[in-house]
């Protein structure tokens, strides 16, 4: 790796064995080039033939250039709460162990939970996450400081203690100000809304919700149909699926992102595909928790918008999206026994431009004119990738034999943040102490 990648603002010329561009083609440009002017990618091509670097820098990367995964759920703050209450079923997992720890947050645990992932995140490859939890400024300075990039959108659940009655009301204007404080900061915040779901957040609330999302242009962000259990006591209650009770309050107009979604009639999907509602797909929480095998298959057929999602690091336990898609594609071939159920390309493409699409950020996921400067350098002489004979090999090679730990240097807006895979933003043995002591006193309730 060329040193002067350190310095990767202002015009640089990124010199990679092979591009990846993520286009949903399966493109591979081997040997490729990419150009970065002031954080955002100008030119993405072939090496071979290309105009003069115009008196950019070349930084040469030895292995894959590709762009930032995109992480389309998460809770990122929740490596407070890694590994606490394994083993217990979702519904009584969120009320035994996670609300009343959550109960106790102050906003310098946020702070710090978010900054451990920002780095676990980076090292990953990953630099965008579209997060859903509390204290929205402190998780938005973590990811303004570790350099990343978010959507955040700020849970909107009652917690155990929080009886105020206008306390929906106050929710929902905390996040509206927040967005007109913080939407767009320093190029990498995006400011969005994440009702829980529509078994804890009472109808009229997701109406009010979606109405303020919408005249903000704002993502609406939800869990949908995560349980069996959970979708059955809703359709008993309310005499309708959960998309049907939404569709017909108006809520699925506007940017909508259903996490999980695994739990959907056929005229749910239907009602997906009319709302054009995404999903972030979340296999490897779903296996975790026992919850369900989304039908993915289904959902790509109607073109339904799809991105991987970790989910919060209490239910998966890593942030390794690279793990989700490979587990995509293995649990979307055994649910419909078609060993071409979904390719290696398909299977990249959730974690990248599908996941910025499910975002309805069509600029991330992807390495074209126009979209931001987040990279991703992977190594290419690791034995996995013995032999390498084609282009499309390549692609199948990242996707079935290839992992987080070939990530060798990560960008964000130009920026390096990660460099022969230590992040450069995050102090991490401190983010990892201070983690560590604040889940202890979360965990003891003092
Ligand atoms: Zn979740």
């Amino acid at each position: 790796m060329d040193p002067s990648g350190g310095a990767a603002e202002g015009r640089v010329r990124f010199v990679a064995d092979a591009v990846v561009p993520c286009d949903g083609r399966g493109t591979v440009l081997a040997p490729g080039v990419v150009d970065v002017d002031d954080g955002t990618v100008t030119a993405v091509g072939p090496a071979d033939g290309r105009p003069p670097a115009d008196g950019r820098p070349e930084v040469r990367i030895d292995g894959a250039l590709l762009p930032g995964l995109v992480n389309t759920h998460c809770h990122s703050p929740m490596t407070l709460f890694r590994g606490t209450g394994e083993n217990l079923p979702l519904d009584r997992w969120l009320r035994e162990v996670l609300w009343p720890r959550e109960a106790r947050l102050r906003p310098g645990d946020v702070y710090w939970g978010m900054t451990l992932a920002c780095a676990e995140l980076l090292r990953f490859g990953v630099t965008t996450t579209c997060e859903a939890y509390f204290f929205d400024d402190a998780l938005t300075d973590a990811v303004v400081a570790a350099g990343s990039r978010a959507l955040v959108t700020p849970g909107i659940l009652r917690l155990p203690g929080q009886d105020a009655p206008d306390w929906w009301e106050r929710r929902l204007a905390g996040i509206v100000d927040l967005h007109a404080r913080r939407h767009g900061e320093a190029g990498r915040i995006e400011v969005g809304f994440a009702p829980h779901a529509a078994y804890t957040v009472p109808l009229p609330v997701l109406r009010d919700v979606a109405a303020e999302a919408r005249r903000l242009d704002a993502l609406v962000h939800l869990h949908l149909a995560e349980t069996a259990r959970e979708a059955d006591a809703f359709t008993a209650e309310h005499g309708g699926s959960v998309p049907e009770v939404l569709a017909a309050a108006g809520v699925l107009e506007g940017r909508i992102l259903a996490a999980h979604s695994i739990w959907l009639s056929e005229r749910d999907l239907d009602l997906y595909a009319a709302f054009d509602v995404a999903v972030a797909h979340c296999p490897q929480s779903n296996a975790k928790l026992a919850s369900g095998v989304a039908p993915l298959t289904d959902l790509l057929a109607r073109g339904i918008r799809v991105g991987l999602g970790t989910d919060g690091p209490a239910s998966n336990n890593d942030l390794d999206l690279w793990e989700e898609v490979r587990l995509a594609a293995l649990l979307a071939r055994l649910r419909t026994g078609d060993p071409a159920a979904l390719s290696a390309t398909a299977a990249l493409d959730l974690a990248t431009r599908g996941a910025g699409r499910a975002l309805g950020r069509s600029d991330l996921g992807v390495l074209a004119p126009g979209a931001p400067a987040d990279l991703v350098a992977m190594r290419l002489d690791d034995p996995a990738f013995v032999p390498l004979l084609d282009d499309a090999m390549l692609l199948e090679h990242l996707v079935w034999s290839a992992s987080s730990r070939l990530v060798t240097d990560v960008w964000v807006a130009g920026r390096q943040v990660v460099r022969a895979g230590e992040c450069l933003t995050v102090d991490v043995d401190e983010a990892r102490a201070q983690v560590h002591q604040r889940a202890r006193r979360l965990a003891d309730g003092t």
